[in-house]
């Protein structure tokens, strides 16, 4: 029987350049799954329907609140985030590595329902940078990123509760840290329980003669 999965939770602050981390990890290893959220929020300029995430109404997304469709959801900065429960169920016993990139209630939510799962928080070098890039990247109003900021404060209380955090300065130093770590997280003896009952098995077996 295939391994099943682990579900990895990827959070950072917002410009701390978590997409393009994503992106490069999806290129460069096929082994993955990137769940796709759905929100409230307007989608930015060059954002697709079904790709970067599914756009929905208010009353949408209520309604699959109320029919538990989500694995998780929250709100951030006046909308709503959340996970689809389907696809990341069926990836996850198909053996794919799921890889959810969302904030910090949304990880505290799967680390509750999943205790297996690895959670790992993505930082700039330093705060200068995250303005940096946040201004930079030019789809958001001076208020909007005085709001992020503000929210990264906040978040920046939260890391402990992460298994790990990767610095993302160097983008492919960055890729190659995140994959490791997952890798790493798949070996652990709590993941790899169902291996290890296996052998103390067939050890049995093979001592007793029986095969
Ligand atoms: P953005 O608007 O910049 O795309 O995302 C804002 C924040 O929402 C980011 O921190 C992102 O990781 C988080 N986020 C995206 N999708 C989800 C989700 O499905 N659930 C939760 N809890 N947060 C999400």
């Amino acid at each position: 029987m295939k391994n099943k999965g682990i579900l990895t939770v990827v959070s950072g602050f917002s410009g701390a350049g978590k997409g393009t981390v994503m992106k490069k990890l999806m290129e460069n290893y096929d082994n993955y799954a990137l769940s796709i959220s759905m929100t409230t929020r307007a989608p930015r300029p060059g954002e697709t329907h079904g790709k970067e995430y599914f756009f929905s109404t208010k009353e949408e997304f209520e309604q699959k609140i109320a029919a538990e469709q989500l694995l998780e959801y929250a709100c951030y900065c006046d909308n709503y985030y959340g996970t689809p429960r389907e696809y990341v169920e069926e990836q996850l016993a198909a053996g794919k590595d799921v890889i959810l990139e969302i904030e910090i209630q949304g990880a505290l939510k799967i680390k509750e329902k999943c205790p297996d799962c690895l959670l790992l928080f993505i930082t700039p070098p330093s705060a200068q940078e995250l303005e940096r890039r946040l201004v930079s990247r030019g789809t958001e109003t001076m208020e909007v990123i005085q709001q992020r900021l503000a929210r990264a404060v906040e978040e920046s209380e939260g890391i402990e509760a992460y298994d790990y955090i990767v610095i993302n300065d160097d983008l492919d130093t960055c890729v190659k840290e995140l994959h490791s770590l997952v890798q790493n997280a798949k070996n652990t003896v709590e993941c790899r329980a169902e291996f290890i009952k296996d052998i103390r098995e067939e050890l049995k077996q093979f001592s007793k003669g029986e095969k």
